[in-house]
């Protein structure tokens, strides 16, 4: 067995992409709309491939009311109830545009199966921090025999062997990808566990389509070039949980800082206080891998997809990439000696 794989694997910030003659002229000429079909499910779906994470912050009933404008999707996070799906759905859901989260116990399965068995929905997003247990496959398995027709979607994972596992054995339409780069994880400190997140998407973007299944590109993207690296990289959607936190639309208070300044607060999904809010305590066996953080105010959600729509225009301007699908074709990165970008954590 290898104990050091030995080719550098790499992140976001150690690469640009290197520009190239381009005859778009104008970002205008960019179409960021895809529409995919799928290795399993027969629905084809249209829109930008781009997904709020199932977090308490950003898997919201209010964020996916200010993505949807934007064809986007929002993955909702897994601790709404049916009822409070049924209210939801009185006011208009689209099921294009969200997700409906769940984990791989049993109890899971039977709330999935509740909010399923009334609420029109397109996407299931089976989410777990470790996707390399064997349970995980399993389930998936049993997710797509009891509703063939769903995009199923799980995670996560990082190398092309469980992108193969997930996709042949538990019948995934879509890998989630990434362990540790996310902007509230702490995994990497605290397990010494991960992989640099552009190899890992380069890696299983590779695996997944020689099967015609797809990948989302879930963590570390910190500012548009980020989200245009991942879709250069090969990643089919992306998720975010920062770059999504923050905003008018986002749950909680804003506090103001003794300078002035505004915040709000974010915090990952098995942070002390994600535990504390779901389930009274975090249980003594397990470390928190996750952290709580304050990050600016940043006003109405639509100032952040404009943001990250136009850099991802221009990046497709100066690639010859009509189409977000064309960009992993039309990309050459470059790898760079120093961190490139900005280095705020980017949130
Ligand atoms: P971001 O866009 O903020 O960099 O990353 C979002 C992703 O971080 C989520 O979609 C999820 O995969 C991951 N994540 C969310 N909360 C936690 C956590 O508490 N611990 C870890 N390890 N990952 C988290």
């Amino acid at each position: 067995m290898t104990k050091i794989e030995n080719d550098p694997k790499l992140d976001f910030h150690q690469v640009l992409i290197k520009p190239k003659r381009s005859t778009i002229n104008s970002r205008s000429k960019v179409d960021l709309n895809r529409e995919i079909r799928f290795k399993y499910s027969t629905i084809k779906w249209k829109g930008v491939p781009i997904i709020a994470a199932n977090m308490d912050t950003t898997g919201t009933f209010e964020v996916y009311n200010a993505l949807k404008e934007y064809n986007m999707i929002t993955a909702l996070h897994k601790f709404y109830s049916l009822e409070d799906y049924r209210k939801m759905l009185e006011k208009g859901l689209d099921p294009n545009y969200y997700m409906v989260s769940t984990g791989i116990g049993q109890q899971s399965f039977e709330h999935l199966s509740s909010i399923l068995s009334e609420i029109p929905c397109y996407w299931i997003c089976i989410d777990i921090a470790n996707g390399y247990i064997s349970d995980l496959v399993d389930f998936c398995a049993k997710v797509r025999e009891t509703w063939p027709d769903k995009i199923i979607c799980a995670g996560n994972v990082v190398s092309g062997d469980m992108v193969q596992d997930l996709v042949l054995y538990g019948k995934v339409d879509v890998v989630k990808i990434g362990i540790g780069p996310g902007s509230a994880c702490t995994t990497r400190l605290k397990t010494g566990v991960g992989m640099p997140q552009l190899s890992a998407i380069l890696e299983c973007a590779e695996y997944a389509h020689r099967f015609d299944a797809h990948i989302i590109g879930d963590g570390g993207i910190t500012c548009p070039g980020d989200a245009s690296k991942a879709f250069g990289a090969g990643a089919d959607f992306i998720m975010m949980g920062g770059a999504f936190a923050g905003h008018e639309e986002n749950p909680g208070e804003i506090q103001t800082q003794s300078d002035g300044t505004q915040m709000k607060v974010f915090y990952g999904m098995s942070s002390q206080m994600a535990m504390n809010n779901h389930y009274g305590k975090m249980e003594k066996y397990r470390a928190s891998e996750g952290r709580e953080l304050k990050i600016p105010f940043k006003g109405k959600m639509e100032n952040t997809v404009l943001d990250y729509l136009g850099g991802i225009r221009s990046t497709c301007t100066y690639i010859n990439a009509k189409t977000i699908k064309q960009m992993s074709k039309c990309t050459t990165f470059v790898i760079v000696s120093q961190q490139v970008n900005n280095v705020f954590g980017g949130i």
